[in-house]
């Protein structure tokens, strides 16, 4: 999914006003962030390891890259907000369980 450019205006807006000292990168002191064109869906797992499954739990995040070093920062789509505006629910909000559980944290 590619953000619509109403909602990159609506995540940058988020993202300065919940993460306001983001400021320079902390691998290089770059200070040019950028913002990658979907959402990172983190699977969560009880176990180190083992094989690549499908379904299981999930933190949707906001990725931002760093322009000169690729350094990429990860913010929760439900913390910083965004979850009605990207169309996200967590399993919870659904009330019921999911091939891949959408969890805010
Ligand atoms: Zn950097």
């Amino acid at each position: 999914m590619a953000f619509t450019a109403e909602q990159r205006q609506q995540i940058a807006d988020n993202v300065a006003r919940k993460a306001p000292t983001i400021g320079a990168c902390f691998l290089c002191g770059t200070r040019d962030w950028q913002l990658g064109d979907g959402i990172v869906n983190l699977r969560l797992s009880d176990q180190a390891g083992g094989e690549l499954v499908s379904g299981g739990r999930v933190l949707p995040s906001i990725p931002l890259l760093c322009t000169n070093c690729g350094n990429t920062v990860l913010l929760n789509v439900f913390t910083t907000g965004l979850g009605d505006l990207l169309g996200v629910q967590s399993s919870k909000a659904q009330g019921e369980a999911h091939n891949a559980d959408v969890v805010e944290g």
